[in-house]
C-alpha cells in the first residue's frame, strides 16, 4: 500500500503499524493490508467418481481441477462452496449438503485451503462460465501429471479412496511449494 485507501494521501514509513498489516494515515484513517485469502474446494462424489472441471481461466487454463474458488465477504464456508460449485459446474446443492473434508495452508501463495465434501446420486452437471468442461471421473481415468494443481493430488486421491470405502475422515494439509504434507486428523471407527 502506498496511499491511504480512505483519503488517498501518501503513506509514510511511520504510517505502518506492527508488522505492516495495518496502516494509519496522517488523517487518522486505519486500514488493513490484504491478508491471506480463503480458497474453498468442493469434493463432490457420485459413487466412486469425483467431480472435476477443466479450467477456462488462467492460471492453468485447459487443465483439470477440483471445483474451487475464493470465499466472498459475508458468506459462510458452506455458502461459498455451494456458490462456487453452482458457478463452475451448474450443480445446485444446499449449503447444508457440505461437510468438512480438510483444512490446509498454501503458504507460498498465502492462501488458506478448505475442502468440503458432498455426495450426489446423479452425474448431471454442465459447464459454468469459468469451465471448459466438467464431469465425474473414476480415479483410473485421471492423468495425474496433467492436472492443474499436482500438489493437491494426495488430497484428491484420498477423497477417491474414501468415496470407495464410504469411510470419511478429516485431514490437514501443508503445501509450502517445497514439501507438501497431507495427514489424517480424525476418522470415525469403521
Ligand atoms: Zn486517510
Amino acid at each position: 500500500m502506498k496511499f491511504c485507501p480512505e483519503c488517498g494521501i501518501a503513506l509514510t514509513e511511520t504510517s505502518f503499524q506492527g508488522r505492516g498489516e495495518a496502516v494509519l494515515c496522517g488523517n487518522g484513517h486505519l486500514s488493513y493490508a490484504p491478508g491471506p485469502k480463503i480458497l474453498v474446494a468442493a469434493f463432490v462424489n457420485c459413487g466412486d467418481k469425483l467431480l472435476w472441471m477443466k479450467r477456462g481461466n488462467q492460471p492453468r487454463a485447459g487443465h483439470w481441477a477440483i471445483p474451487a474458488g475464493f470465499m466472498e465477504s459475508g458468506e459462510t464456508l458452506r455458502e461459498a462452496v455451494a456458490r462456487e460449485l453452482w458457478e463452475e459446474t451448474c450443480i445446485r446443492l444446499p449449503a447444508e449438503a457440505f461437510t468438512p473434508y480438510m483444512i490446509g495452508s498454501i503458504s507460498f501463495i498465502s492462501e488458506v485451503y478448505i475442502g468440503l465434501r458432498a455426495t450426489v446420486d446423479s452425474e448431471d452437471c454442465a459447464c459454468g462460465e469459468e469451465a471448459m468442461d466438467v464431469g465425474f471421473f473414476l480415479e483410473d481415468d485421471i492423468d495425474w501429471d496433467e492436472v492443474a494443481y499436482p500438489s493437491a493430488n494426495a488430497a484428491v486421491k484420498t477423497a477417491y479412496r474414501e468415496a470407495r470405502d464410504k469411510h470419511f475422515g478429516v485431514y490437514h494439509g501443508n503445501f509450502t511449494g517445497q514439501s507438501d504434507q497431507f495427514d489424517l486428523v480424525w476418522q470415525p471407527e469403521p
